[in-house]
């Protein structure tokens, strides 16, 4: 990356960008590091999205109505208790600058989602990150009346593991005095969304996102639901930042998304299907991996190091995610690709390890 210019804002001089995982374009890998979906969307989200071209010289509605309106339909909520953003991350840095501050600081594990930290630090907001468990399971005692902003994501990243709904209510009901933000990316790869429990409690807010489970990752579409006084506070942030934040291809394409969902039921299934083997294969290989109800697995091997498990996949044309985090230095996070692509990568880290 080229020098900062010596024009950059001092005020953003120690800020440490999001690094997202890598999507070369010198050749065609098999993808399983960037939780995509391997399906394409369905037919009727091509269609929308060709039928809707011709009016793209207008804006699109910034309320996002006939979408949000069947998002109520879908999900059994009320259209002012949702948020329609341009990917979930949109949402997430709303929700940061919404609500919290010096006075409610942020608080999440200290291994999660990597742009929380990065979206506290571009708001200026002081942030603690608490050491999740030994068997990298979050602890919700540690979280109790703490007076600050709580960010779960439910099912964590990297690790894919899950708190129960019951779990998660009780940080709701005991943390009424600042929000409560549950990032479910991944909560269609069989998990409890807490959405059930948004009409019970006012501080709670719940994100969710097309990119994985609705094979929208390029869309860019997330939403947020809470109740409707956290939404306008929302809304608040959105109409001084983007208020036409999500353009008018995404808006049809999540539509027609929302009316073909047999078609990703199916897939998410066949991704279940395929992370349950994936598992299994790689404990066969004597691979430690933790039970996931995402899209991925998180496995290390004591025989080869994360990094070089990594690079040994990536010359044979598979990508897989290494994060340079010493707790977690000797795992990877492989996305589940379609069985054909795992029984691949299957094959390549067999191949690997009679090598290592
Ligand atoms: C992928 C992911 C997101 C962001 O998804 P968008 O593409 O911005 O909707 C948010 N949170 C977690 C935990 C994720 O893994």
């Amino acid at each position: 990356m080229a020098k900062l210019s010596a024009y950059f804002s001092k005020r953003y001089a120690n800020l440490e960008p999001y690094v997202p995982g890598e999507q070369p374009q010198d050749k065609q890998y098999i993808k399983l590091n960037t939780n995509e979906s391997p399906y394409e969307p369905a037919a009727s989200v091509l269609d929308a999205v060709k039928k809707e071209a011709h009016l793209l010289n207008l804006y699109s509605d910034p309320e996002c109505t006939l979408l949000r309106n069947k998002m109520a339909d879908v999900y059994g909520l009320k259209p002012g208790q949702i948020l329609m953003t341009n990917g979930s991350d949109e949402a997430l840095n709303f929700a940061f600058m919404a609500f919290s501050d010096e006075d409610t600081p942020l608080v999440f594990p200290d291994i999660t989602y990597g742009f929380y930290p990065v979206f506290a630090q571009l708001n200026k907001i002081p942030y603690y990150e608490i050491p999740l468990a030994e068997d990298f399971s979050i602890d919700i005692t540690d979280y109790m009346n703490c007076g600050k902003t709580i960010v779960i994501a439910n099912p964590n990243a990297p690790t894919g593991l899950v708190l129960s709904l019951a779990g998660i209510e009780k940080l709701v009901q005991n943390n009424q005095d600042a929000a409560v933000i549950i990032d479910e990316a991944y909560v269609d790869f069989g998990n409890d969304s807490a959405r059930s429990l948004i009409n019970i409690y006012d501080n709670l807010l719940v994100i969710g996102t097309f990119s994985k489970s609705k094979s929208l990752a390029g869309a860019r579409l997330g939403f947020a639901f809470g109740n409707e006084s956290l939404i306008a506070a929302l809304n608040t942030i959105k109409y001084s930042t983007n208020p036409y934040n999500v353009n008018r291809l995404t808006m049809v394409a999540g539509l027609a998304a929302l009316e073909s969902l047999d078609y990703y039921d199916t897939a998410c299934q066949n991704i279940i299907k395929s992370r349950d083997w994936t598992s299994a294969q790689l404990r066969n290989l004597g691979f430690e991996v933790l039970p996931s109800c995402a899209n991925f697995v998180f496995a290390k091997s004591k025989n080869i190091s994360g990094e070089a498990l990594y690079n040994a996949l990536k010359q044979r044309g598979i990508l897989v995610r290494h994060f340079n985090n010493k707790r977690i230095t000797d795992f990877n996070r492989i996305t589940i690709g379609t069985q054909e692509q795992m029984e691949l990568c299957i094959s390549a880290i067999k191949e690997i390890m009679k090598g290592a």
